[in-house]
């Protein structure tokens, strides 16, 4: 994805900043994608406060429990109508159940598929933001990874559809607001999104036939392609394994934390489907066969076995009469019988496990162990009313940093961050898990029995009130606003629809909170909050044997044990073929190339539907602003419904901060938020946050200005509220701002160690990321800024910080005290607020009273940063099975000019050239490019890549490809609708008015953006062309930074000695 981002949106991250307040969904280590999710390298990555990886599935990082429930304060309630039962019976259903649901302001319809058992929940409502999902339950009975093998498979391809992966049409030329596909460890789940109907249509009907008469399971070579095939390029080499399944779950397999919550997972559920591992192991993935492959898909992918959701402002009766279309198909099938998801039983006495995972050699070995404790909490499935309170006390619990067991846990000093997701209710029966990572091996013990004391304590003694208000009040908060970010709101209703329903339970029930929450409110009020929580604390957890302690080592020899056991095994499989086999072998290889590489003829890609220029508005998306002043500050309004929420966003220019300062502020950022003040402790000031507000964080952000040499660097103080307490809300961002103190050492160095943890854990899990900051260092003064606070630079920085919190205090917390004063000016102040027309002009007062309140000084100095890292390609080595490859160069150094252009070519060298050379032929999970348009850097990267110097080639061919480009008019306008979907992501208000602050920071005009869709809308082949001779200055001057392993590297120099500089990462 293009960094054409800032242009038309918040960037992907941007929506989960105030997340720090909520734990996030555990980045499921179960869930797969379909597709990663492009760098979000822009700045906003590392501003997540307590992310814990920038994994791609962490896109969905809602928060978790609560928000999953849209709530549209106007909507009128939409009932079906007396057409609608008629299309019932006219196409084949029968109505199962109807309710009104109040918490969505909508209609909500199950029916049956009279002839196959089918059923499908319709909710009707007025949002836009369309969703399909068809779901299968998948449960599988080994760890080849079948389910997302398959998962894989069938979007490459089918009946109508017979091109290669009209998936990635759909990328390339849609307006889809949501595409991708997920498989769990017992379902397999295609939703899509569109507010456009026209081409919400043509996505469902491209995923029905792709689920039901997929070509894969006729063709062999989608199989080797997508799972895993022998490779053999010429019999006098080696033979590897190559495919995009495999190599995508080697990366997950080198992420501890992930080795970590499959071992948890299957070592509390030994006896059913959740012990073996639905993604597939990469030492068990070879042993599937392509027979077992097309059985299961047989077997499960029927309509007897699925759920299906349609969600929206679209016609009820159109959504029956498409599904008969696919569903009249077929007869009923045992399928639902045999999917069935067997419970597990509970143990009568606790279990210790011990893995290992593989670590770097540098460093501490012994400070790197990892300990979790996991109970599955029950045999049966929980009633509502019991997992709403079990979701209340897991937030109290560990919801904020000053939640008690979170607290403990980290000011311990046995561990540098939290692993384990706390209560997880996503699967048949619900789990609990917490421990803590950097943990040395004698302090196991010791963390076990804090943790079952801390819970003890909570039992017996409780939690005060002012917590338990705190959260009551965040999770109303959640709710109300049911902001899902990027995520449409359709598609978090049908996950945690789904949750119940998969198992035949009531799909409605997860739906209607407000009851089930007002009693629990009563509960707590009548019999108090320890009458309602320490029993369940005592009977889920304290006094339930089913419980399973997971230890991690480190192996500094994993990673290359598991590498020589793998050529082992190939050695023995070439020494078992004869020369004919080799010879045919190589055949093969070549075959599957020459088909991955030759492109769809026209007739097959004109059969995936796609919209016509004509159905594209000829405007960008205009969010209201009107720029005003109070008190002399510049004050930015948005006016937008936002169903009685106020977004505030405080800006502080940070231009006058000196260098040697920058590295600070992350952790100046934290200390804001999670130091306390004179008068209040940490955590009274964290209550009160969450008691008043719906949050609030503070981040800096950095970018660059075209045409300017300034970056353009701000810390954003972000917060929202109820507008009723927009006055409480401005008292605390001026509280945080003014009166914290920077005295807490042993927090301070708490800090310390998580942000160490966590980028740490990000240059395992998300080293594309910090590859490309690290080449953005190279190229451009804000790069170095940002690679400074979020990059290998960064990492380097907390490692020597850690050391001298104990020696030199006072010095760090003096420099604390100096970025605030260098900062916190009214006069480097911007204000930027989004809500309704009243309640902007109510929240007036309190702005004019908070910037009364700054220091009215102006910045003394200037910072001066002209620094950048020096130009050499870099290798960072890490323990790990895959690698992620960078080169990057600054276009508008050549004197290339900016055109809406850019933003259709990048996305389609992305979406083909990559996608079929980095991804498809050459296994890697991913392969992007992302063009920086306000720096000029253009980058390439590839994600999870078995590959090294071979990728760097097929970024070096690309203005080859551009050149020889065979472009017809359809391929041209799905490439130009697909464009437009971008700029034109759909948003939610808070998102728009933050967007719109972004652009008013980066200088982008309403004129600029009408110009970018101009050219964007009127782009040519000719332009695909000339941009070939822009992209080779990439080729020709560009850096290259790799995050890749030892041996990688050493092969790599093999080829072309000291083309790397060798840096240690981990
Ligand atoms: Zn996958």
């Amino acid at each position: 994805m293009e960094r054409a981002a800032l242009l038309r949106s918040t960037p992907l991250a941007c929506t989960r900043f105030f997340l720090h307040l909520h734990r996030r969904r555990p980045s499921s280590p179960f869930r797969h994608l379909r597709r990663p999710l492009p760098p979000s390298r822009s700045c906003c990555s590392w501003r997540i406060i307590s992310s814990s990886s920038s994994s791609p599935s962490s896109s969905d990082g809602f928060p978790r429990g609560f928000s999953a429930v849209p709530a549209r304060a106007v909507a009128a309630p939409t009932q079906p109508s007396p057409e609608a039962i008629d299309a019932a019976e006219q196409y084949g259903f029968e109505k199962v159940s109807e309710e009104f649901i109040k918490e969505c302001k909508s209609t909500a319809t199950l029916y049956r598929h009279k002839k196959t058992g089918a059923q499908v929940m319709s909710v009707s409502n007025d949002d836009e933001n369309k969703v399909f999902g068809i779901v299968f339950r998948t449960p599988p009975n080994n760890s080849t990874g079948i389910p997302h093998i398959l998962e894989h498979s069938v979007l490459c391809g089918s009946r109508k559809y017979p091109l290669k992966e009209p998936f990635v049409e759909l990328l390339k030329g849609s307006l889809h607001t949501f595409l991708n596909a997920f498989t769990y460890p017992d379902r397999t789940c295609y939703p899509v999104a569109s507010t456009n109907i026209k081409d919400f249509y043509n996505l469902v009907d491209v995923y029905l036939d792709a689920v039901f008469f997929p070509k894969c399971v006729e063709d062999v070579q989608t199989f080797k392609q997508e799972g895993w095939h022998y490779e053999l390029n010429d019999p006098s080499e080696d033979i590897s394994y190559k495919g995009v399944v495999f190599n995508e779950m080697k990366g997950v397999y080198s992420q501890p934390d992930s080795i970590l919550g499959r071992a948890s997972q299957q070592a509390l559920f030994p006896n059913n489907t959740y012990g073996v591992d639905s993604g597939g192991d990469p030492q068990v993935i070879p042993q599937l066969t392509f027979e077992e492959f097309k059985e299961f898909h047989r077997k499960y992918y029927h309509p007897s076995n699925a759920r299906i959701w349609f969600y929206g402002d679209d016609d009820p009766c159109e959504r029956l009469r498409i599904l008969s279309e696919y569903l009249d198909n077929f007869d009923a099938s045992p399928a639902a019988n045999e999917s069935k998801v067997e419970s597990q039983k509970l143990f009568s006495k606790p279990v210790k496990i011990v893995e290992k995972y593989p670590a770097g050699d540098g460093g501490d070995l012994k400070k790197k162990h990892m300990v979790c404790l996991n109970w599955l909490l029950s045999e049966d499935p929980l009633d509502i009313e019991t997992e709403l309170a079990l979701g209340f006390l897991d937030h109290l619990m560990l919801g904020f940093p000053a939640s008690p067991l979170r607290k403990i846990l980290l000011e311990s000093g046995l561990g540098d961050a939290i692993v384990g997701g706390g209560i997880e209710d996503e699967l048949l029966q619900p789990q609990f898990s917490i421990g803590l990572k950097g943990v040395s091996e004698e302090d196991i013990p010791k963390v076990e029995e804090l943790v079952i004391n801390t819970l003890k304590k909570l039992a017996e003694e409780g939690f005060d009130n002012d917590a338990i208000e705190a959260s009551m009040n965040t999770i109303e908060f959640s709710l109300r606003e049911n902001n899902t970010g990027s995520f449409p709101r359709g598609l978090s209703l049908m996950l945690r629809s789904i949750g119940k329903w998969i198992y035949d339970m009531d799909p409605f029930k997860p739906l209607k909170y407000e009851e089930p929450l007002v009693a629990l409110k009563e509960r707590i009020a009548k019999e108090g909050s320890k009458a309602v929580f320490s029993p369940l604390i005592e009977k889920f957890i304290l006094n339930n044997p089913h419980r399973v302690t997971v230890e991690m080592q480190p192996d500094p020899e994993k990673a290359s044990r598991d590498e020589t056991m793998e050529k082992e095994i190939l050695a023995k499989v070439k020494a078992s073929m004869t020369e004919e086999d080799l010879a045919e072998l190589a055949r093969a290889t070549q075959e599957l190339r020459l088909k991955q590489e030759t492109p769809d003829p026209p007739e097959a890609l004109r059969a995936v539907p796609s919209l016509s220029l004509q159905d594209i508005p000829k405007e960008p998306i205009r969010v209201p602003i009107e720029v005003g002043k109070i008190n002399g500050v510049k004050v930015l309004r948005h006016d937008l419904f936002t169903n009685d929420v106020l977004y505030a966003e405080a800006v502080f220019n940070m231009s006058s901060l000196k260098q040697e300062l920058l590295q600070y502020v992350p952790l100046f950022c934290q200390s804001l938020l999670e130091m306390g003040t004179k008068d209040l402790s940490f955590v009274q000031l964290n209550q009160l946050i969450g008691r008043k507000t719906g949050g609030i964080s503070v981040y800096p952000f950095t970018s660059a200005v075209r045409g300017k040499l300034d970056p353009c660097s701000h810390l954003i103080v972000r917060g929202k509220a109820m507008a009723g307490r927009a006055d409480e809300l401005f008292d605390l961002v001026n509280c945080i701002l003014q009166e914290v103190q920077f005295t807490d050492q042993q927090r301070f160095k708490q800090f310390v160690s998580q942000s160490k943890a966590r980028m740490e854990n990000r240059l395992r899990g998300g080293g594309h990321s910090i590859a490309a900051a690290r080449m953005d260092a190279k190229l451009n003064v804000p790069g170095w800024i940002s690679e400074q606070m979020g990059g290998v630079s960064y990492l380097e920085f907390l490692r020597a910080l850690e050391e001298k919190v104990d020696r030199d205090w006072d010095e760090i917390s003096s420099s604390l005290e100096e970025i605030r004063r260098s900062v916190l000016a009214r006069s480097n102040c911007l204000i930027n607020l989004t809500a309704d027309a009243k309640n902007l002009q109510q929240s007036e007062q309190f702005v004019s009273k908070f910037l009364d309140l700054l220091p009215n000084n102006s910045p003394v100095s200037v910072g001066n940063w002209n620094s950048m890292l020096s130009p050499e390609n870099e290798a960072i080595l890490i323990p790990t099975q895959v690698n992620y490859v960078g080169k990057a160069a600054n276009l508008f150094e050549t004197g290339y000019k900016l055109s809406g252009s850019a933003y259709v070519i990048s996305k389609y060298i992305s979406n083909t050239w990559l996608w079929d050379r980095v991804r498809v032929s050459g296994g890697a999970y991913g392969g992007f490019c992302d063009f920086d348009t306000h720096s000029g850097v253009f980058s390439f990267l590839s994600y999870r890549d078995p590959n090294l110097l071979k990728t760097l080639d097929i970024y070096d061919a690309t203005g080859e490809f551009l050149r020889e480009l065979e472009m017809d008019d359809d391929t041209l306008t799905k490439a130009i609708i697909g464009t437009i979907g971008d700029v034109d992501s759909y948003q939610l208000p808070d998102a728009k008015g933050y967007s719109s602050l972004l652009r008013y920071l980066l200088g982008v005009t309403e004129e600029e953006r009408q110009q970018r869709r101009e050219e964007i809308l009127s782009t040519s082949v000719k332009d695909f062309k000339e941009f070939a001779d822009v992209i080779e200055s990439v080729k020709d001057k560009g850096v290259v930074v790799t995050v890749a392993s030892p041996d990688d590297v050493e092969a790599a120099h093999k080829d072309r000695p000291d083309f790397f500089q060798v840096k240690n990462g981990l």
